[in-house]
C-alpha cells in the first residue's frame, strides 16, 4: 500500500500567513494510506474538528523504488503528477503546535489526503506550472512551482535520505497561499494548468 509524504511551510507566502519562518530544510510529515482518497469521491467533514482547512497542493506519484537518490537523477523518479488536498484540522493542529506535540491527528486522518486524476508530467513545465483551486466556483487558491522553497527534485532527495520511496508512494509538496475553511456542500475543483484534475464535495 502507497505511503503518502507531505512537505510543510514550502512556499514562503503561505509559511509566513500561518505565522512560521522559512524553513531551511524541507518539513516532512506522513499520511497513512487510509488517508487516501480520490476518484472525486465527496469528502465527510469530521466533527473532531471545527475548523478543517484545505490546501491545494502539486502531487507526484514515485515510479520506482528508491533509497538516497541523487537530486541530479530524482526526475527519473516520478512520470506521473496532480493536484490533492491536505486536508488539516487547524484547530487541532494550532493547540499540539503550540504543545510542542506531534501534529499526526491533525493531518493524517482518514480521507485527509485528496488525490486527483494522473497526468503525465511530461506535457508540462514542471518548473513552472500553474496551479489552482475553486470552490463553489470562486477561485481561492493560486499557485506555482516556481514559487517552492524546494523543488521536486530536491524534496525527492531529501525524503529519499529517511524513507525508501515505493512504487505508487505520493508526495504532497507544499500549498501556495490562501487556505481557507471548508463547510459541508462546498464544491472543490482543481486545476493544472487549465486541466480539471479533481471536482468533488464535501459532505
Ligand atoms: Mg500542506
Amino acid at each position: 500500500m502507497p505511503k503518502v509524504i507531505c512537505v510543510g511551510r514550502n512556499y514562503a507566502a503561505h509559511a509566513a500567513e500561518l505565522g512560521n519562518k522559512k524553513p531551511s530544510e524541507p518539513v516532512i510529515f506522513l499520511k497513512p494510506e487510509t488517508a487516501i482518497l480520490s476518484k472525486n469521491k465527496p469528502f465527510f467533514i469530521p466533527d473532531f474538528s471545527q475548523s478543517i482547512h484545505y490546501e491545494c497542493e502539486m502531487i507526484v506519484r514515485i515510479n520506482k523504488l528508491g533509497k538516497n537518490i541523487d537530486v541530479k537523477f530524482a526526475h527519473k523518479y516520478y512520470s506521473e503528477i496532480s493536484l490533492g488536498i491536505d486536508f488539516t484540522a487547524r484547530d487541532l493542529q494550532e493547540k499540539l503546535k503550540k504543545e510542542g506535540l506531534p501534529w499526526e491527528i491533525a493531518k493524517a486522518f482518514d480521507n485527509s489526503a485528496v488525490v486527483g486524476k494522473w497526468v503525465e508530467k511530461k506535457e508540462y513545465n514542471i518548473g513552472n506550472m500553474a496551479f489552482s483551486l475553486f470552490i463553489n466556483g470562486e477561485k481561492k487558491q493560486q499557485g506555482t512551482t516556481y514559487d517552492m522553497i524546494f523543488s521536486i527534485d530536491e524534496l525527492i532527495a531529501y525524503i529519499s535520505k529517511f524513507f525508501t520511496l515505493k512504487i505508487g508512494d505520493i508526495i504532497f509538496t507544499g500549498t501556495p497561499a490562501g487556505v481557507g475553511p471548508v463547510a459541508q456542500n462546498d464544491l472543490l475543483v482543481g486545476c493544472l494548468e487549465n486541466q480539471e484534475v479533481f471536482n468533488f464535495r464535501c459532505k
